[in-house]
């Protein structure tokens, strides 16, 4: 009998395990663009019309590499509306009762899958440098959980940047030089483009008819869609920005949301490129002299590090891990979010590139919409849903521990010692956005007052039980207690008047 080896849209890789585990001469190749996964959350028009056309290549790719791919298309009459069912359609079609399913990074869809009525066969995905055990082990070493001890370890593990035992250049990390504002320079090299082919046209078509109220801009769409096209991005990216890559990766510039990132997250997330090959080229540059380790390493730190961290932590933390919520927060999501009017510069920009891009940068997610979302008291749940609809490299195993683990300390802890919380100036200091912006960052008070300075006062007054005690943050509250009385209530009167006003619907 053949056997159904399923193939997720994001799981696009050649030595894919489902795809070693295939007899190509009698197993059965199933993928599927079913309703169901375009819709669990609404996403960015960009991020539907991306995964189908990588898929639909990538199957073409299966086919002409001699296997027997069953395609089920959106829209058309007989593909089913969910996974389980299109996989139990082509089980009857061709007589199967054996499933191959690499392990998704989703726990709804892991649980539908392992619920299915057939021989389930769940293979690890090994496209990761850290098997979830490994993991589970390093953490039953542990105390505390560091990204920096483990990021260590994956060095040695990997070998790059290594001579030897001891990290190139004397030291593991070199972050502090990687904390600089950025101008604006019309030279700054662009990432490289794609324009849509035919068949990415006709899924920007289809994506135009089926999801056109979902938040986001659908057109101009550039992203690389299969390998060869993720491979000409990994290429320009290497030779044009990684050099500039760690001196810019904390700003934040209006007119420029590229700066010298990668966007190659969607690329590596759905399978086009492997984290490996990707950090084994930007080594390379530095050992040829093309780039400077304070950039080479930031890079390769962000990949075998917090990427293979938090999947680690996704993996470890299970099922119930989007509903945790440490800190109690209950507030409904602003409309602001989902493009409503804000007064405020920096939250504005983020959320108009999000909506046009699909992408935002590690900085405004976490500094600017991440950090607004927290000190306001939002859900986190309801935080983590906005993240996962409209990132274009969202996925819940990478989504989820970044949003509630980093960026809203659902975790209490778990995936950094503080909250990730600033007032203005941090904003201030990072970008241009306080500048074009209604309220002065400098305002404490007043009507002009900057809604972070608030907002942030607040936030460290409502949680003291928790964070003063916090060596990080005691000086935060001494500087706090210092302030007069009379300013304290100020602040935490006008910050109460401004998240009413927000909660009501008011544009802030
Ligand atoms: P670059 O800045 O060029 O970084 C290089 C690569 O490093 C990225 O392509 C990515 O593969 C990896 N990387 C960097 N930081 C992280 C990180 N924290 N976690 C995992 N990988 C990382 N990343 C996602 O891939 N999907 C998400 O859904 C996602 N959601 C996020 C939500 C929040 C609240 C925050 C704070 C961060 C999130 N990130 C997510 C991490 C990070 O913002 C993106 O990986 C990055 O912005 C992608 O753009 P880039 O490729 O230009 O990255
Ligand atoms: Fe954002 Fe405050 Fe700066 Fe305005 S003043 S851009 S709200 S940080």
């Amino acid at each position: 009998k053949p056997r159904l080896i399923l193939v997720l849209g994001d799981q696009l890789t050649d030595t894919l395990a489902g795809l070693r585990a295939a007899d190509p001469a009698r197993d059965i190749i199933v993928m599927a663009e079913v309703m169901a996964e375009s819709t669990a959350v609404p996403h960015h028009p960009q991020k539907i019309a991306l995964v189908l056309t990588a898929m639909r290549k990538f199957a073409r790719h299966l086919s002409q590499h001699g296997y027997t791919v069953a395609y089920s298309r959106l829209g058309d009459p007989e593909t089913g509306p969910s996974l389980p069912a299109e996989i139990l359609r082509r089980a009857a079609d061709y007589g199967s009762d054996r499933l191959f399913v690499t392990t998704p990074g989703d726990w709804r869809l892991l649980q539908a899958l392992e619920a299915i009525p057939l021989n389930v066969s769940m293979l690890p995905d090994d496209r990761f440098l850290c098997p979830p055990e490994a993991f589970t082990a390093w953490v039953a070493e542990r105390k505390q959980l560091r990204m920096e001890w483990f990021y260590r370890d994956m060095r040695r593990r990997t070998g790059l940047l290594m001579e030897g035992d001891q990290p190139i250049g004397g030291q593991w990390n070199f972050d502090p030089e990687n904390r600089k504002a950025a101008k604006p320079d019309l030279l700054r090299p662009k990432p490289l483009r794609f324009a849509p082919d035919a068949e990415t046209e006709a899924v920007l078509g289809l994506v135009e008819t089926h999801f056109s109220k979902h938040f986001g801009k659908l057109r101009p769409f550039h992203w690389p869609t299969d390998r060869d096209q993720a491979l000409q991005a990994l290429d320009h990216f290497i030779t044009h920005s990684l050099p500039r890559f760690g001196d810019e990766q904390d700003a934040m510039l209006t007119d420029d949301p590229f700066l010298s990132h990668s966007l190659l997250s969607p690329c590596i997330n759905l399978g086009l490129l492997s984290p490996l090959e990707v950090c084994k080229r930007a080594e390379a540059e530095y050992h040829a002299g093309r780039a400077p380790l304070n950039a080479v390493e930031g890079f390769i730190r962000q990949i075998i590090g917090w990427r293979e961290y938090v999947r680690g932590i996704w993996a470890l933390n299970g099922p119930d891990y989007p509903t945790w919520n440490a800190l109690d927060h209950t507030a409904a999501l602003p409309a602001v979010y989902w493009g409503g009017k804000t007064k405020m510069a920096c939250v504005k920009a983020a959320v108009a590139q999000t909506r046009d891009l699909a992408y935002a940068h590690h900085i405004q997610r976490l500094m600017i919409t991440g950090n607004f979302a927290l000190l306001a008291g939002i859900d986190p749940a309801f935080v983590h849903e906005w993240y996962l609809a409209v990132y274009i490299d969202a996925f819940e195993w990478v989504e989820a521990p970044n949003t509630l683990g980093m960026s809203q300390f659902s975790c209490g802890g778990q995936l950094g010692s503080k909250p990730y919380v600033s007032s203005g100036a941090y904003i201030d200091r990072m970008s241009d956005y306080c500048g074009n912006c209604v309220y002065k960052v400098k305002d404490r008070t007043g009507p002009d007052a900057c809604p972070f300075n608030l907002l942030y006062w607040q936030f460290l007054d409502r949680h003291r039980d928790r964070f003063a005690k916090n060596p990080r943050m005691a000086q935060m509250y001494r500087t706090w207690d210092k302030m007069a009385e009379s300013h304290r209530d100020t602040v935490l009167r006008e910050a109460d008047q401004l998240l009413s006003a927000l909660h009501s619907g008011a544009p802030i």
